[in-house]
């Protein structure tokens, strides 16, 4: 399994606007970015923090930044309605977070949502499943970890506005690689994410020379930590980039893998360690194209349709329209269900143009 960074945070701010001038009542919409800092404390919980969920929001996107070497899920989601959707067992979170992340390698969060535990900053992105929904109103959270410390915890609500476009910045972390021609990047990419009706567009192409970066040797289980060789990529793209996803382009990944998520989901948010998706060379374009459609949904949205833990258990993904062994983008092939394409769909990284 493989996961992923803050993005889009002008086009949100913008979202909520709307003075009406024969209003007579004088209240802002709620903000669509929300930054709370909290703490967890010894129970492996921290007290509740609330927000208020607008109108006609497309997800909710909750990250939670702390310590590197932490684990981090939630450990209560509500909205309005007061149902907790997490319903987490009773007792600490944190030995279960442990046995699931580093005994059995698979990272998923005990209670009924399904969320990917993470080291050093989590992502969620609700809903995930089409018979999930929102409601608006005041909302609140608690952080689950196994270390007790201050977290900082950023919840994007971008409003539902059709979009269904996906900017990507593409590196080229090489001296010598040539850069992908953009056409035949994107067709194939398109074709595939076109079954969600996600239409990408390159807006930025860069070479990244002289890094240590251009071959990756290591990875590291379940998912790549803080301090692992991927992860670092994203600090070496300078401040002139924004908006959109970030591809890193590499020499080489570790053997059998063609490509990697920092996130499932991954944290849209600019400046994460986590914000990024690679590939390596030495593909076709087809199958780099298929590849980085497989990566890219990893880091929106999407698990595999099963993984299985060290124990030999299988772990399903959280859709009831995926079957294994048929084709599909998150096994070795490249359809989309109904399912993946309305959670591809809620991603905050999306803007409408
Ligand atoms: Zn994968």
């Amino acid at each position: 399994m493989r996961t992923c960074a803050i993005v889009l945070l002008a086009a949100l701010v913008t979202a909520c606007g709307g003075d009406d001038a024969t209003s007579d009542v004088d209240a802002a919409p709620p903000p669509r970015l929300v930054v709370l800092e909290t703490q967890v404390d010894a129970s492996g919980l921290s007290p509740e923090v609330t927000f208020t969920l607008p109108e006609t929001t497309r997800s909710v996107t909750v990250v939670v930044e702390g310590a590197p070497a932490a684990l981090y899920a939630l450990g209560a989601l509500t909205f309005a309605d007061g149902t907790d959707q997490v319903g987490l067992p009773a007792g600490a979170p944190g030995p279960a977070m442990q046995a699931m992340y580093r005994d059995e390698q698979i990272g998923q969060m005990p209670g009924s949502l399904l969320q990917s535990i993470r080291l050093g900053t989590f992502t969620h992105v609700y809903p995930y499943r089409p018979d999930q929904a929102l409601v608006p109103g005041t909302a609140s959270l608690r952080v689950a970890s196994d270390t007790p410390g201050p977290v900082r915890v950023t919840v994007l609500l971008p409003e539902e506005n059709g979009a269904r476009v996906l900017p990507l910045n593409v590196f080229v972390v090489s001296d010598t690689l040539p850069m992908p021609a953009t056409d035949q990047f994107t067709t194939e990419l398109s074709r595939i994410l076109a079954q969600a009706g996600v239409t990408v567009r390159v807006a930025h192409m860069e070479r990244l020379a002289g890094t240590a970066l251009a071959q990756i040797t290591m990875s590291t289980e379940p998912q790549e930590a803080p301090d692992s060789q991927a992860a670092m990529l994203p600090a070496l793209v300078g401040d002139h980039v924004a908006g959109g996803l970030d591809l890193f382009y590499v020499e080489s990944l570790p053997a059998g893998i063609a490509g990697l998520s920092l996130g499932t989901p991954g944290p849209p948010v600019r400046g994460s360690y986590y914000f990024g998706v690679l590939w390596r060379s030495g593909l076709g374009s087809t199958q780099a194209a298929r590849v980085v459609a497989h990566e890219v949904s990893h880091f929106l949205a999407l698990q595999h349709l099963v993984n299985t833990g060290v124990s030999g258990a299988t772990y399903p993904d959280p859709l009831d329209d995926t079957t294994p062994g048929e084709d599909n983008l998150m096994e070795d092939g490249t359809l989309l269900t109904p399912g993946q394409a309305f959670a591809l769909q809620r991603s905050a990284l999306l803007v409408a143009e």
